[in-house]
């Protein structure tokens, strides 16, 4: 009788290494990784995994303008942050989330259409840019 290992698939693979990750990688950045334990697997399989973990509600899509879309593990309400200098998408604790989040999920607006969701990234300069540029000035 041969001796059943419990091998991780390739899609356990794509949400492991997401979970792992907590700066928000594109399909791309997990592709790069991936790739070195599971040589065969291509970026169109990563990105079909991804969204396949979205649909399912393991993942997340975060909405970013410019640049790719980027993909967090962390599947919990949260809000993110995006540097406009170097591109880092960071997730941003508020103190008054639950009172943003309620105006939020029920804006008050004369608008005649209906709401279902809002795509929020906040933005500015992070910690490092921010103290990049002090130090030029
Ligand atoms: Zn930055
Ligand atoms: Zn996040």
């Amino acid at each position: 009788m041969e001796v059943q290992t419990r091998h991780s698939t390739r899609r356990d693979a794509v949400l492991e290494c997401l979970r792992k990750h907590h700066d928000h990688p594109t399909a791309d950045m997990l592709y790069n990784e991936i790739r070195r334990d599971y040589p065969n697997i291509s970026l169109g399989t990563v990105y079909r995994n991804l969204n396949f973990f979205v649909e399912h509600g393991e993942a997340v899509r975060i909405p970013v303008t410019d640049g790719q879309t980027r993909f967090d593990g962390n599947v919990k309400p949260h809000f993110h942050f995006r540097c406009s200098s170097c591109g880092a998408l960071l997730d941003l604790n508020l103190e008054d989330e639950r009172q943003l989040e309620e105006s939020l999920d029920h804006p008050k607006t004369d608008f005649k259409g209906s709401i279902t969701g809002y795509d929020l990234v906040f933005t500015g300069l992070c910690k490092d840019c921010l103290k990049k540029k002090k130090e030029t000035a």
